[in-house]
């Protein structure tokens, strides 16, 4: 049987790790699997918890990082450490149900790439997040060339040769969902109900998630720096036209100085514009430079996985 390598980032699940690997052990009694978690610098007794698990279950390997590194920092990590031929990646609060995991090793087995997981429903969730999200997803696929499906979670089991594909997109810059979609492969979405959270609490603030559905934007796409240009390009032709009116107006009617408001609004929608345009500039400047600096991805401070 095919091993199954179970990627799990945990950032403060101290309360869910435990009943995590319970509800794993029940779901997966006839398969053959090792769990992987990754403790991402949680500042509470996550990793005491993991070591435990790890202590009295031989399949239980883990990496500790030095700091908190972030979730697609953790999933790399994982990646790099699963020696399986299916690899699965999950959260540690159960919001992915590990019933789903039987299904998903039955649809890669019909010839699927990847078996994953969709959100069909916010049950619990706040509205402004489900309209905020919604709206991702619509600007996502309509501004970048990559379809992203709407409530596409990192649920999934994919082949090692997924994996590994996902493993060249070395990109400090991590944005799974967009990263997942761009490596290709036959998937086929698996759907569920929102479930809320075991224990403990999510790390996202709605602001949060706004910055990172931005950076999710800038990893992906370069359209808004071309957006200046399309921008520069109407308000010049509508500027060149409105000289002329002016130049006509004067010669017939040799009006007097008016106008104030008009260019008032100009400056300061113009001026608006251009503070908008040199931002969207300095943030991709911004990932290059982080780009090029080419920093690790993560530090380990301990793991019991030796041969690396
Ligand atoms: N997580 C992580 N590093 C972080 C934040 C979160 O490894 O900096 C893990 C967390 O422990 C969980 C998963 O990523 O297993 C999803 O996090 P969370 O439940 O907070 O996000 P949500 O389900 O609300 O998207
Ligand atoms: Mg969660």
């Amino acid at each position: 049987m095919d091993l199954l390598s179970i990627v799990v980032p945990c950032y403060n699940e101290e309360e869910s790790v435990e009943i995590f690997f319970d509800e794993i052990q029940k779901t997966l009694v006839d398969f053959d699997y090792e769990v992987i978690f990754i403790n991402d610098g949680s500042d509470d007794s996550t990793l005491e918890k993991i070591k435990n698990i790890a202590d009295s279950s031989p399949n239980v390997k883990y990496i500790s990082f030095s700091r908190n590194f972030g979730k697609e920092s953790a999933i790399y990590a994982g990646l790099v450490n699963a020696t399986g031929s299916l690899v699965c990646l999950m959260d540690a609060d159960l919001q992915h149900p590990p019933s789903l995991i039987p299904e998903m090793i039955d649809t890669i087995s019909e010839g699927y790439d990847v078996a994953a997981a969709r959100r069909v429903s916010k049950k619990g969730e706040p509205i402004v997040s489900t309209l905020g999200s919604k709206l991702f997803y619509k600007l996502f696929s309509a501004i970048s060339n990559l379809d992203l499906a709407e409530g596409a979670t990192d649920y999934r089991v994919m082949t090692r040769q997924v994996s590994d594909a996902v493993l060249q997109l070395s990109e400090y810059n991590r944005f799974s969902k967009g990263i997942f979609q761009w490596v290709g492969f036959k998937t086929k979405w698996i759907e569920y109900e929102n479930v809320e959270r075991v224990a403990g609490e999510t790390g996202w603030s709605l602001w949060q998630l706004f910055t990172y559905s931005i950076e999710g934007i800038i990893a992906f796409t370069t359209v808004p720096l071309s957006m200046s240009i399309v921008l520069g390009t109407i308000f010049s032709v509508f500027a060149f036209i409105y000289l002329v009116f002016i130049i006509v107006k004067y010669l017939l009617y040799s009006d007097p100085v008016q106008g104030f408001a008009t260019i008032m609004c100009a400056i300061l929608f113009l001026g608006g514009i251009q503070l908008l345009s040199i931002g969207i500039l300095g943030k991709y400047l911004e990932k290059t430079y982080k780009e090029t600096k080419n920093r690790p991805i993560f530090i380990v401070k301990e793991t019991n996985i030796d041969d690396r």
